[in-house]
């Protein structure tokens, strides 16, 4: 910590929970035998730093935790305000009975996102089109860095949602809609935490990671709700319990496999079918104990989502027994903390709430927060702030832009595009950082303009020497253009349904369509969309000739100017189906009915040499592909997949029947869980029908 930052005197004066010699296990039981029960319902209770001002009561309840939620009041905007007052809040902790540290909670979801000129990375969709686990790695890495370097140890973060519907406003926060795509990005808990877990989460540069929303809140019904009040996000999810297995809780086992150290319950309701009827589920103790801290084994804590409790039936005794006895162990009450905290501990004294619940919430908190090294060290320490938007760091965001992008089309091989040529560029999103952006970005539903440091797709352009014109609104887009790069797509949002001033169908905007038009009458044109999720754009694919989807890339448009330039190959591939129509929706791989624009796994690549072959290399490629199988050669087993997908592509471009799109999206599911042998055969199958 800086010179002029208060230090914590360890001294233990033989108090065991204050001696980091001694095994947590012990520290945390020595500690709770202390502690009273206000005390105790304190550590369980976590208030918006908006709510407590100057922090008093943090001191007078006992707190254990703070948030700077999506919605919170503006927060500081340097590192040295961040630690300042992070540091200030701490001082409150420390003058309670046992000075037990506060734990400080943000969303970082795309990068350290609440701060103006942290690295902003593409959001999960687009790192669930990369493909690449190391990729998904090292976000959490740059990620976890900024944070920490910000004296936050906490992120509510990855969101291992599997997105289910492209009309709920929290798709872009997935990696996808195979469940097996999710699984394979959870090197980003690793990231965060670091590999030795436990032992790493002390470091200055690694975050206390959270899995959310627990469970099936990708899987929510569109407007199907009796009382039609719910939008598709937290609304209710209808699945059997083999679809609730297989979909929405395996990523969960994967994260607790990997150590995961806090779980966010969904705000989603589930329906399972046996009769019970849908039930919220911040109240489902069959899930959270049963499944979550029973079955799969999960020893961190459990912390409610933002307010979750209020959704509950009954008064606010029935809501907080209900929340707490389901096993959520750190409730989310950003301005009704003290009636949280003084309530439960009535709901304990009236019998309705075990002591021994609380014991074990209280327990987990505390183990958290040990490992966390907060004891030893509540607070800021900057001396790393000098990575937070480091040239480093921007350059993994850069290479996270440019592997996130998906050729869909390429006609004529229009792109990569050459140095050679005069190119136009338009559209909404060619030079609007905030749209690149996305929602979480500075504000909860982030906003269109210059928010903050980056490099947009038009800059980008430029900066990798192009010749290029621009006009937003392509105004008469005539005058000897070699080629259009058109830049469309949404505007900011977070939760709810999505893109308000889209509506929910999914459409380009009026404006946007005229600037397609425009330009890819004029001349040949690629189109770009920056967006959280596919958009509909039907016949109007017959104009284009280069289609791309950019997804919502942060702000180094420079790894979007990598690959539209050739700097870099295409490698991206669809995380999700990509619709034809609205009426198709939902729709998923593995679907039996499966006829989408653009089947899951697509994408196109500019990798110099064409791919060579048909049916017979593909015969060829398959047993091979089988052999790498067995000998349990997944770098071998990948590589021949990703082979056979290129000559299904190349042949297939243009004629995506659903022969063809539904085995080739089955074909990259079978690759994510290693079956190489069986996805090469459906490529084959794919390549027959094409
Ligand atoms: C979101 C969570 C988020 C929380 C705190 C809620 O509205 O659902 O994902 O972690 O707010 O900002």
């Amino acid at each position: 910590a800086p010179a002029d930052t208060p230090q914590v005197v360890i001294d233990a004066h033989g108090l065991p929970y204050l001696n980091a010699r001694l095994p947590i296990r012990e520290r945390v039981a020595d500690l709770l035998g202390r502690m009273s029960l206000a005390e105790k319902t304190g550590q369980m209770t976590q208030a918006e730093r908006g709510a407590v001002g100057q922090g008093a009561d943090i001191t007078a309840y006992a707190l254990g935790s703070l948030l700077s939620g999506g919605g919170s009041t503006p927060t500081p905007n340097t590192p040295e305000a961040w630690a300042r007052m992070i540091d200030a809040f701490q001082l409150r902790a420390q003058a309670t009975r046992y000075q037990i540290p506060l734990i400080y909670g943000v969303d970082a979801v795309h990068g350290h996102n609440n701060l103006t000129g942290a690295t902003i990375l593409p959001h999960n969709i687009g790192i669930g089109a990369s493909r690449d686990p190391e990729l998904a790695y090292r976000t959490g890495v740059v990620t976890a860095a900024e944070v920490r370097a910000t004296g936050v140890p906490w992120d509510f973060a990855p969101c291992l949602c599997v997105s289910r519907d492209e009309r709920w406003g929290r798709a872009y926060e997935s990696y996808g809609e195979d469940p097996a795509l999710v699984e394979s990005m959870e090197t980003v808990i690793q990231g965060l935490q670091g590999r030795a877990n436990g032992k790493d989460l002390s470091r200055n540069d690694k975050v206390l990671a959270t899995a959310k929303h627990f469970v099936a809140d990708g899987g929510t019904a569109y407007g199907s709700s009796t009382t039609g009040t719910y939008t598709i996000d937290q609304g209710v999810t209808t699945v059997t319990r083999k679809q609730l297995e297989d979909i929405h809780l395996a990523p969960y086992q994967e994260a607790v496999d990997r150590g995961v150290g806090t779980v966010m319950p969904s705000y989603s309701s589930l329906d399972l079918g046996d009769g019970k009827g849908a039930v919220k589920m911040h109240a489902r103790g069959d899930m959270i104990n049963g499944v979550l801290k029973g079955r799969m084994g999960f020893d961190g804590f459990v912390i409610s989502d933002y307010n979750a409790t209020d959704q509950l039936p009954g008064d606010r005794a029935a809501q907080v027994r209900a929340a707490v006895n389901a096993g959520v162990d750190m409730m989310m009450v950003p301005y009704s903390y003290k009636e949280f905290s003084t309530t439960l501990a009535d709901e304990v004294r009236a019998g309705r709430v075990t002591s021994k619940r609380i014991d074990d919430a209280v327990a987990r908190i505390l183990t958290e927060k040990m490992k966390l090294g907060l004891f030893e060290h509540p607070y800021a320490d900057t001396s790393r702030a000098a990575a937070i938007g480091s040239p480093e760091h921007r350059k993994i965001a850069r290479r996270a832009a440019a592997e996130s992008q998906v050729l869909l089309k390429n006609t004529g091989g229009l792109l990569p595009l050459k140095k050679t040529q005069k190119v136009y560029v338009a559209g909404s999103n060619a030079d609007d950082i905030g749209n690149q952006t996305g929602g979480w970005t500075v504000t909860w539903q982030g906003s269109s303009g210059n928010i903050v440091p980056g490099t947009t797709i038009l800059e980008g352009l430029r900066k990798a020497g192009g010749q290029v014109t621009y006009s937003k609104d392509a105004s008469a887009p005539t005058g000897g253009h070699d080629v259009g790069v058109v830049v469309v797509g949404e505007t900011p949002y977070a939760e709810g349904a999505g893109d308000v001033g889209n509506g929910h169908d999914l459409t380009l905007s009026a404006a946007d369509r005229a600037a397609v038009d425009k330009v890819c009458a004029a001349m040949e044109c690629a189109v770009l969309i920056v967006s959280g999720r596919p958009q509909l754009i039907g016949d109007r694919l017959d104009e284009i000739d280069a289609l791309v989807a950019s997804w919502l890339p942060g702000t180094e448009g420079d790894g979007v100017a990598d690959v539209l330039y050739g700097k870099r190959p295409f490698t991206g591939q669809l995380p999700v189906s990509w619709p034809k129509s609205e009426s198709q929706l939902p729709i998923n791989v593995g679907d039996t009915a499966y006829d989408p624009q653009f089947p899951y796994g697509w994408g196109l690549t500019t990798l110099a040499e064409p791919p060579r072959g048909g049916t017979s290399t593909l015969r060829a490629l398959a047993s091979r592909a089988a052999a790498a199988e067995r000998h349990g050669d997944s770098r071998t087993g990948r590589a021949l997949v990703t082979r056979a997908r290129h000559l299904v592509q190349q042949k297939a471009a243009g004629h995506l029947t659903q022969a063809v799109s539904k085995p080739f999206a089955d074909a990259d599911h079978l690759l994510l869980t290693g079956r190489y042998g069986k996805a090469v055969e459906k490529l084959a199958e794919a390549y027959r029908a094409a």
